[in-house]
């Protein structure tokens, strides 16, 4: 028979985090880097912000731009082993920001282990849609065997057990956390399926941490505070698309329309990538994925001191000293107003 779980599900903005008395007096005090110790035995340390794999985000471009904030980028995984070697006749790439993505077939295969062999990365990001399939696991377990060293993700799930099989049976160190929330993703319109993200981040931060692996908050942030509540909720890195499109660094033209400047930003199951990527789009399956012309943003470089100005803030708020404690320092509080929307 059907179930109902009754327990309230929550997004972002059914919550808002309380403020706490704070011995902090100000937000330079405030450290954003992590070090985070991985199943494989390595250490990450870094500031635990990625952006999205999305080929309009995980570019060499933005990689550029973030890692001079200590941030990662996912690299997109229509990069051939012919572009990261012409990228790295010219520039240096720190291995731990940024990841090498792959899908899970034999030829996404075959690919990665051509780039991990002329690339020295300490990240695989191993991303499918459904990650409930048994596949994935099976993929993520010969990966580990082949590198027992690197820090191996895989996603995308939003419920603990799947986290747990995931970790314990594929043998990764991050499960990547989402399943419909992403601004450019139609899953929940196209299949009804989908967990709220805040719900889905305290419920997997809580399986995995109990298995000694880490979370990925991936998608569905709209601001700074978003992030703040992804963190606050256990996330040990967020990850984001929409957010980090839109800019200089991003690939494609600025649209004008109406005397409003925009670029295109597309989720990787829409028509208009799967059609660039593969030249078609198989009639088996429905795009869960659209095309959006985004408001023009300028400089990356804006945006994501924006993010970390506001993470910083919060941490003075609850009395977090660094976006480790972030977690224990914050009690949400159910709330159906999020924002005066007087002038809006
Ligand atoms: P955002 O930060 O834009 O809210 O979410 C980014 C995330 O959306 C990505 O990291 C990825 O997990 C997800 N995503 C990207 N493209 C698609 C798509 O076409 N369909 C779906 N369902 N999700 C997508």
């Amino acid at each position: 028979m059907p179930k109902i779980l009754t327990e309230p599900q929550l997004d972002f903005s059914n919550v808002l985090i309380r403020p706490k008395r704070s011995t902090m007096t100000s937000r330079s005090e405030i450290n954003l880097n992590r070090t985070i110790d991985m199943r494989c035995g390595r250490k990450w340390s870094g500031v635990p912000i990625i952006a999205a794999n999305m080929d309009t985000t995980g570019t060499f471009e933005v990689y550029e731009t973030l890692a001079n904030h200590g941030c990662v980028t996912a690299l997109h995984k229509f990069y051939t082993k012919e572009d990261f070697i012409e990228y790295q006749s010219s520039k240096v790439l720190d291995p731990n920001l940024f990841m090498v993505s792959t899908g899970i077939s034999n030829d996404d295969y075959d690919r990665l282990i051509s780039i991990m062999e002329v690339v020295d990365c300490n990240w695989i990001c191993v991303d499918i849609a459904n990650g409930y399939i048994p596949r994935l696991v099976e993929f993520c377990k010969i990966l580990r065997e082949k590198y027992p060293n690197k820090m191996i993700v895989a996603g995308n799930v939003a419920t603990r057990e799947m986290v747990e099989e995931l970790i314990i049976n594929g043998m990764v160190d991050v499960v990547k956390i989402g399943i419909g929330p992403g601004s450019a993703c139609t899953t929940r319109l196209k299949t009804g399926v989908g967990v709220p993200q805040l719900s889905a981040i305290l419920d997997c931060a809580d399986a995995a941490h109990g298995c000694r692996g880490r979370i990925i908050a991936d998608g569905g942030i709209t601001c700074p505070g978003d992030m703040a509540k992804a963190f606050g909720a256990g996330a040990d890195f967020v990850m984001m698309g929409g957010q980090f499109a839109g800019h200089d660094q991003n690939p494609g033209d600025v649209i004008e329309e109406n005397g409003k400047k925009m670029k295109l930003f597309y989720g990787m199951s829409s028509k208009q990538a799967m059609v660039k990527h593969y030249g078609k789009m198989n009639n088996y399956r429905s795009s869960e994925g659209r095309e959006l012309k985004i408001p023009y943003k300028g400089d990356l470089n804006n945006t994501i001191e924006d993010y970390l100005g506001g993470v910083r803030s919060t941490c003075t708020y609850i009395g977090a000293r660094e976006i480790k404690d972030m977690a224990k320092c914050t009690t949400f509080l159910l709330t159906n107003q999020q924002l005066n929307k007087h002038f809006v």
